[in-house]
């Protein structure tokens, strides 16, 4: 291991939109780190250029075990996956490949390679539709998607692997991830986004001309679902606290929910749109998406207990800010193109 005992640290998808950033928050707290991105959904200028970058597959056992023997890879930060709900609904194998099978391969390839940390991208999607709401890390998992499911086996995997070999793991739950970097190092940057704040900051934009409310007859306060949204850099921030519990304890696996536990409706957070901007977009009413909740908010009280995080930018307007500023750039970039 490099600098005493703190290992190099291999970021799987750290070209993709929460990879960079736990990249961003690797490198400011001073880790070493090597991201491995076959690019096909990230971006090599994502990548930081403190970490060295490996374009390629994470199932290509030979380069992965050779990235870590020549890097003294001691953790593991696998975000890389296909992570489209609806995608995985009309492709399911190749969640199953892309999330399931490839993650076994990289998990052999760590045992193998002596690697004693790993930490894996979840998702509440685990947990399906909750029975209660918040939900603890003990609620019942019962996807509705094949992206879920793709997700669970993966944590399957993981406990057993930790069980028989010398590794632990973290399994962080996220919630809805928004926001960019404040720094505007990153931001969300794949074409064909379809998830809510992003969706508002392109209408915000012009890249759209309006926002699809998606349902208003849900049990909720206002009839539109209600979400948990963390900013991504605290979500990077909990990656890096997590890895430093696994270091110190070596028997411990950390299962974690990753939100604020304050959830937000469609209607509020499309209000924190037009308050920032000071200019309204146009919203149409359209039917419910298939397999939508009503609501989606993390019991975060294990993340609190377990880690010393505590989030910094808790704050609706400050992730619309943040998404905003970055979707500015985006379009800035792409006029100059
Ligand atoms: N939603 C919406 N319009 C959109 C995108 C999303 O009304 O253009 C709603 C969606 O039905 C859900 C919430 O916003 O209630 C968050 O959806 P998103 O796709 O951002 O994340 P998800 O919770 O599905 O992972």
């Amino acid at each position: 291991m490099s600098d005493g005992n703190r290992p190099t640290v291999m970021v799987t998808g750290g070209a993709g939109y929460i990879g960079s950033h736990a990249v961003l928050a690797l490198a400011d707290a001073g880790w070493r780190v090597v991201v491995v991105d076959n690019l096909v959904t990230g971006f090599r200028w994502a990548v930081d250029p403190r970490a060295s970058f490996v374009e390629g597959a994470i199932e290509d056992a030979a380069l992965i075990g050779r990235v870590i023997a020549e890097h003294d890879v001691g953790a593991i930060l696998h975000f890389a996956g296909s992570v489209v709900v609806p995608e995985s609904v009309v492709d399911p194998l190749k969640y199953y490949r892309n999330n399931t099978v490839a993650t076994r391969s990289l998990l052999e390839s760590a045992v193998i390679g002596g690697v004693r940390h790993f930490i894996f991208s979840s998702t509440a999607a685990t947990y399906g539709i909750p029975e209660t709401v918040p939900i603890r890390e003990d609620a019942p998992k019962a996807p509705i998607n094949p992206y879920g499911a793709s997700k669970l086996m993966t944590e399957w995997m993981l406990a057993d692997v930790a069980a028989a070999h010398p590794i632990n793991y973290g399994a962080l739950r996220y919630f809805n991830v928004a926001g960019a970097d404040p720094a505007g190092r990153s931001g969300q940057s794949t074409a064909g986004a379809t998830h809510l704040i992003k969706v508002a900051a392109e209408a915000v934009t012009g890249v759209r001309d309006h926002v699809a409310i998606f349902g208003n007859d849900y049990n909720t306060l206002d009839g539109t679902g209600v979400r948990d949204y963390i900013h991504v850099s605290d979500l990077a921030d909990a990656h890096v606290h997590a890895l430093e519990a696994l270091i110190a304890n070596p028997g411990d696996n950390l299962t974690l929910n990753c939100g604020y536990g304050r959830g937000y409706s469609v209607i509020e957070v499309l209000d924190a749109v037009d308050r920032v901007t000071n200019r309204p977009i146009e919203r149409r009413l359209l039917p419910r998406r298939a397999g939508d909740p009503d609501a989606l908010v993390a019991d975060n009280s294990a993340i609190l207990a377990r880690l010393p995080w505590r989030p910094k930018r808790a704050d609706l307007d400050l992730i619309v800010t943040d998404a905003l500023r970055w979707q500015q750039h985006l379009v800035e970039r792409d006029a100059q193109a």
